[in-house]
């Protein structure tokens, strides 16, 4: 049945293996070998970091090639100062630019992205590092600011607050991560087949411990909320927006931690629940990657974002109006090498993306 299908994009190869020449950046990032693994995992991947090159040291020997690549010893810092603080500038702007983590579970799309809390400074991940930088209060040694030309650095005196907003899509559900009870939210269509939602916590903060505070709290009721928080977590979408209000055009940031790559196939069990979360977690990342898959078609075709809460929450995010990054979390591990080589053709698909703007409303 369809329902069994994995949401893999199609994967012809770019040009030569090359870098498909799309509108979404595309970065992979390896994770270290953890110590539980230690004893019984053989590395299966190697980086070329200057050429932004991934090699699969298993059979065919594949080559892939990505905007960047991020290999095991890579640090939380080079990840955000390459791949996120362009973006903070677009922000700065007006502009609203995404970041997605995809990945199996266990690959690190949690530690990348930040949503999951008791992180030391050096293992703060893209949040914390994005709320710090657009609250100006960054680490030395990031240096976005030595980039702001004149003009920009007195936009960027304007804004001293920041909103924070933290959703979880479950079940074709969307949650509010800083409400005290994880509510669910309503929401409206917008035109094109996005959506708006409506009446969710946008709390605002003004220094960097209020920013972490709030974090902590949405992080601590996604994790706490339920039974079995491991399986929760790598069944739901997570969907963080930092807002600038105080800039013209009220610049964006969002990220999203997505549900485990491997619940693309899994439906079916004897309980319900599961069977449910099954079928809407195999929905909204089958359509992600149908999505995905007709923005790299050659010519405009129709696109389904509207056949699942996530792309439809996305839409604006996939449509052309702002700047989207995409970070591909693997691991070493040849455990995982299915799945690994899964996230690593979807991401060189993810390279061929064209986003188109939306068509004037009627
Ligand atoms: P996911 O969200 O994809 O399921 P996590 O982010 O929870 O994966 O990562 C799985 C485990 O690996 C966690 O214990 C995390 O701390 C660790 N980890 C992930 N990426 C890294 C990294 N780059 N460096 C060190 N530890 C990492
Ligand atoms: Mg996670």
């Amino acid at each position: 049945p369809a329902q069994r299908q994995r949401a893999t994009l199609r994967t012809t190869p770019g040009p030569g293996g090359c870098m498909g020449g799309g509108d979404v950046q595309v970065y992979v990032r390896c994770r270290p070998v953890l110590q539980e693994e230690e004893e019984d995992q053989v590395s299966v991947l190697s980086f070329t970091q200057d050429t932004n090159r991934v090699q699969v040291n298993h059979g065919s020997g594949h080559v892939f090639q990505y905007t960047g690549v991020f290999e095991p010893a890579s640090k939380q810092e080079e990840v955000f100062s390459h791949a996120v603080a362009p973006l903070l500038k677009k922000v700065q702007e007006g502009g609203h630019c995404t970041v997605l983590a995809c990945g199996h579970t266990g690959s690190g799309k949690s530690y990348t992205i930040g949503t999951h809390s008791g992180n030391v400074r050096e293992e703060e991940g893209i949040l914390q590092r994005a709320i710090r930088t657009l609250l100006r209060l960054n680490e030395p040694g990031i240096s976005l600011d030595s980039s702001l030309d004149d003009g920009q650095t007195q936009q960027k005196r304007s804004h001293d607050h920041l909103t924070i907003s933290m959703l979880e899509v479950y079940n074709e559900t969307i949650y509010d991560l800083l409400t005290p009870t994880r509510k669910t939210v309503s929401s409206k269509n917008t035109f094109g087949g996005g959506l708006e939602v409506m009446g969710a916590v946008k709390k605002e903060v003004q220094c960097v411990e209020e920013g972490m505070a709030v974090l902590e709290k949405g992080t601590l009721s996604r994790s706490t909320t339920s039974t079995s928080e491991n399986q929760h977590s790598s069944r739901s979408h997570a969907v963080i927006s930092l807002t600038l209000p105080s800039i013209r055009g009220g610049g964006l940031l969002k990220l999203v931690d997505l549900a485990g790559s491997e619940c693309a196939g899994r439906v079916g069990s004897s309980s319900t629940t599961t069977f449910n979360e099954g079928i809407s977690i195999n929905k909204s990342l089958l359509t992600l990657g149908k999505v995905l898959n007709a923005l790299t078609a050659p010519t405009p075709i129709y696109v389904p974002y509207r056949e699942c809460v996530l792309t439809r929450l996305l839409k604006d995010s996939l449509c052309g109006s702002g700047q989207t990054v995409m970070v591909a979390c693997v691991t070493p591990a040849s455990a995982s090498l299915g799945q690994t080589l899964t996230t690593l053709r979807y991401a060189q698909q993810a390279t061929h993306i064209k986003l188109r703007p939306l068509p004037p409303p009627p």
